[in-house]
């Protein structure tokens, strides 16, 4: 795909949607589901038993949430960066009256990766069902659902120059890229089942549904109690989260990936960053970095308005139409 700066002229000065003696250049369109689908889960911190559905809904509306259980109405949350309320643990956003829901990070991956842009995410529970830890059975619902095109363009938040974040050991940072979302991380634990480790993806929705759905949420075995004395991890288990008692994994199946534990804080990442609204065009980089780390970048990012423009999408074109550099050959033989 390629991207043009948010004006009435595309890159070569050819009126946007039109095309040239030597270039045919498509929009892209926005996405949502084809149908409505749901299902049932528990919270991984809550513990929490709840039912979610995926709805279609109109193009820009971008992915909402929307809390059916509460009396006088529920509350409708905009999946946004300005609505982050705790990033602690997982990304919890909030309305102003401080309702919310917990863990969105894996959902918002899956619908990152598979490049969904609007969907009304209606849930009865205080946190997106943890299934089994990764975004593998959300992309599966997504696919079930199917997905239609929409009739409006889809645009991309691209960034113009470097931010990063330190905060100690921790960093992270956005540089511009001239090709989608690339997104490198580092880890780096005591734990030696985890030790350090790297991975470095160009997201497009193959690889992300080859390489990074799949990979489950992690905890270790000894911060397990004090995550539970805090209100956290309560409904964590082996079925739903890789648990790690240092050298030893102690789920049976063992791992899905050799690096799943540094495929998965790119997998976070991912969802973290599509709380921009918008697919973001840049290079990310995480290093021992956690969901507060990206959302502080996010901040920073949105603070500066020198950093990002808004661009429209567009479809790769051949820059040579096939049939023009052919002599002698039968056009469209
Ligand atoms: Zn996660």
């Amino acid at each position: 795909m390629t991207f043009d700066s948010n004006n009435p002229l595309g890159a070569h000065g050819a009126p946007v949607g039109t095309s040239t003696s030597s270039e045919i250049r498509r929009p892209i369109f926005q996405k949502t589901l084809k149908t409505s689908i749901g299902c049932t889960g528990v919270g991984l911190h809550s513990g929490v038993r709840v039912a979610m559905k995926l709805h279609p809904v109109a193009p820009d509306t971008g992915i909402v949430f929307k809390r059916i259980d509460l009396i006088g109405g529920g509350a409708t949350i905009k999946a946004s960066w300005n609505h982050v309320a705790d990033s602690r643990m997982c990304t919890v956003l909030a309305d102003e009256n401080g309702i919310g829901v917990a863990t969105v990070e894996h959902l918002m991956s899956a619908f990152y990766g598979m490049e969904i842009d609007n969907v009304i995410v209606e849930i009865n529970g205080p946190e997106v069902p943890a299934m089994d830890g990764s975004a593998e059975p959300f992309i599966f619902l997504i696919e079930c659902a199917g997905v239609v095109e929409q009739d409006r363009a889809r645009q991309a938040l691209r960034i113009l120059k470097q931010h990063s974040y330190t905060n100690g050991n921790k960093m992270v940072a956005l540089t511009p890229w001239h090709d989608g979302l690339r997104v490198d991380f580092h880890i780096d634990f005591h734990a030696s089942a985890i030790g350090r480790q790297t991975c470095s993806f160009q997201v497009d929705p193959d690889t992300f549904r080859e390489e990074l759905s799949r990979a489950r949420t992690f905890g270790l075995l000894s911060e397990v109690t004090a995550l539970r004395e805090a209100g956290l991890a309560r409904g964590g288990s082996l079925s739903n989260a890789i648990v790690v008692d240092g050298d030893r994994v102690l789920n049976d199946e063992g791992l899905r990936h050799d690096n799943e534990f540094v495929r998965h804080k790119a997998l976070d990442a991912i969802g973290d960053l599509y709380l921009a609204g918008h697919p973001i065009l840049a290079h990310f980089v995480g290093r021992c970095s956690s969901h507060a780390d990206t959302a502080r970048l996010m901040r920073q990012v949105y603070a500066d308005r020198s950093c990002w423009e808004m661009v429209d999408m567009w479809h790769e074109a051949p820059a040579t139409p096939a049939w023009v550099d052919m002599p002698g050959r039968v056009a469209f033989a």
